[in-house]
């Protein structure tokens, strides 16, 4: 039987959509997988036809159909009075979270082979004592001491080990599937203090989803006259695809929705296929005021801790809605920060949690390390820079700190009438001007057909693990495609900025790196200078008119050189003064 002490403490993120758990093992943060190697939880309960209990995937696949015995976002009412009914019985929220805390303790158990009876849960920032005291009850009510319970945002710095002496300021910006909220914390030493918090209850991945199902309900009235909403087997299947489409678009520019046999045509013959593109641009300009309502809230948190933008040191980003690029370009644009990205969005929560469990029993954590890139590589474009139209304005696809492997595409558009090819240029760099960051590849997309002005051309940028990048350029009309592979993009980066540092050092410090040898030489310049100063005013009496003046001054500057001891100056006296005895020595001394 394990000690107290050493019994394993497992750190939960308890979410409106998607709970998570994770534990300390070997020393390095573990968030356990759930089945078929996925490590998320959707925080759903239901009952099956036979009355069986369903937590998880089982139960978010039966919601659409049968709603009235599945719940889902429990999390919603958790610390008020209601009965929530689940086919004919009602529960508590705290009965119904206990359903999703007990699976997750069972996980737990079944990946250590212990039992677990202890646990560090949770919570939003904003969750009042009510809310806090209904979730540690459900935590009760699963069989578990709830040791701690702590803010997410402060989770999610732990799990960043965010916050250094300078930056001790971080916004934590969370955007789920169904809430959003943005926490201002303090970080200092230990202590992680959120001085305000603000959100949306009811603003998250939900309503990106929502707005691309109305736009596929639209599309098939439209092009068939039938309403998708008479059928709750087609919305089901609408509603996951919508899905599949906002999360492919955030690394790809276009994504295909395909639904073979969606919809009967009543006495029209043919069943529905839908086959609908949609491009990133058009599903961003959907989302956009969400995205400004969040921003909006940004600005509310950072007065409530009577803060300005410019206070913030960093951003960190929870929750798997923030992995939507048009997210964090309006972050950075907004608050001039780049977020950071490298800690999985949706597990860095429960991984906080396991941190904090970790340090109540004291076991060792060593630094989370996740594979991310060290550079930014993108292309160049025409556009707008300094107001002025200018052609080699750097536009960055995969941004340092971004986790590898990964893909990211965007389109770029022709530049004139009739253009039958495209140069894809590839930079690493951060400066705005192309021209001003390192040129690493270049290609051309050929042999195309006459193109109009503004046709789409698709730029992909892949990463792999090993550093490789791949370049493909892709005309979408013609389907022509070219690609380049750099094969150490990282790598050679290293070592090449290993040199130039090298070599910066070596300037800076004359070769500092064998102190022993800089030691002994600076003694030698001193004992060399020393002497000439002495040997050239012994010369001093025997010389005159402009001889003289010329000793005079280069003693001068000798003596002065020696006392700022500036090692450039004082060679350059050195060779000054023994120069003009040079000269003057065969005069004085026949
Ligand atoms: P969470 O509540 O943190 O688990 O976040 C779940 C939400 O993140 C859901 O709405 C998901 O559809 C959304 N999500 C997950 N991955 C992505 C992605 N790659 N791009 C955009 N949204 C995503």
């Amino acid at each position: 039987m394990p000690n107290k002490t050493s019994e394993t403490i497992i750190g939960i993120d308890l979410g409106t959509t998607n709970s998570e758990v994770a534990l300390i093992r070997n020393g390095a943060v573990e968030v356990l997988e759930i089945e078929n190697g996925n490590k998320q939880l959707p925080s759903y309960v239901g009952l099956d036809e036979k009355g069986e209990i369903l937590v998880g995937e089982a139960a978010r696949n039966q919601y659409v159909l049968y709603p009235e015995r599945t719940i889902k976002s429990v999390k919603r009412h958790m610390g008020s009075n209601e009965q929530i009914q689940m086919g004919d019985k009602q529960y508590s929220p705290q009965e119904i979270s206990a359903i999703i805390l007990r699976h997750l303790k069972q996980i737990a158990e079944k990946a250590c082979g212990e039992s677990i009876s202890r646990a560090v849960i949770t919570v939003p920032a904003f969750f009042s004592d009510t809310q806090r005291q209904a979730t540690r009850d459900a935590g009760e009510i699963a069989g578990l001491k709830v040791e701690r319970i702590i803010n997410e945002p402060t989770a999610a710095a732990l799990a960043y080990e965010a916050g250094d002496q300078n930056d001790n300021i971080i916004l934590v910006y969370d955007l789920g599937g169904g809430t959003f909220d943005v926490s201002v914390v303090q970080m200092d030493q230990d202590m992680v203090e959120v001085k305000a918090s603000h959100g949306d209850n009811h603003l998250g991945g939900d309503d990106f989803d929502q707005k691309l199902i109305d736009h596929i309900v639209e599309f098939i009235k439209d092009k068939y006259d039938v309403d998708a909403t008479d059928s709750a087997r087609a919305m089901s299947r609408i509603t996951r695809a919508a899905e599949e489409t906002k999360i492919a678009l955030s690394s790809q520019a276009y994504y295909t929705i395909e639904e073979e046999h969606l919809l009967e045509r009543p006495g029209k013959g043919k069943p529905i296929h839908l086959s609908l593109e949609v491009s990133r641009t058009e599903y961003e300009e959907m989302i956009s005021d969400y995205i400004d309502t969040t921003l909006e809230a940004i600005h509310t948190a950072l007065d409530g801790a009577k803060m300005s933008a410019s206070d913030i040191g960093e951003i960190l980003l929870v929750g798997g809605s923030t992995r939507t690029p048009l997210v964090q370009q309006r972050l950075e644009s907004d608050l001039k920060i780049q977020p950071r990205i490298e800690v999985n969005p949706d597990l860095c929560v429960a991984m906080g949690a396991a941190i904090q469990a970790g340090m109540l029993n004291g076991k060792q954590l060593g630094p989370i390390l996740v594979d991310v890139t060290p550079y930014t590589f993108g292309t160049s474009a025409i556009s707008q820079m300094f107001g002025m139209r200018y052609p080699h304005c750097f536009v960055p696809l995969i941004k340092k700190n971004t986790p590898i492997p990964v893909t990211f595409s965007q389109s770029f558009y022709t530049s004139y009438e009739n253009q039958t090819e495209v140069e894809i240029k590839v930079y690493q760099g951060e400066d705005p001007d192309a021209m001003k960051n390192t040129e690493i590849g270049e290609f051309y997309l050929k042999d195309l057909k006459k193109l109009p002005e503004g046709s789409p051309i698709i730029v992909t940028f892949s990463l792999d693990i090993n550093g490789i990048l791949s370049v493909t350029s892709t005309e979408k009309k013609q389907g022509v495609e070219c690609s380049l592979v750099i094969d150490n993009a990282i790598s050679r980066f290293q070592e090449e900025e290993l040199e130039q540092a090298k070599n910066t050092l070596r300037n800076l410090m004359q070769d500092k790196e064998n102190p022993k040898e800089t030691e002994d030489q600076k003694n030698r310049e001193h004992i060399k200078a020393t002497a000439l100063i002495e040997k050239a005013r012994k010369l001093l009496p025997s010389l005159e008119g402009d001889d003289s003046e010329d000793a005079v001054d280069m003693i001068k500057a000798l003596e002065n050189a020696l006392r700022k001891e500036h090692p450039n100056e004082l060679q350059q006296a050195i060779d000054d003064l023994s120069d003009l005895l040079y000269y003057l020595e065969p005069t004085i001394e026949p």
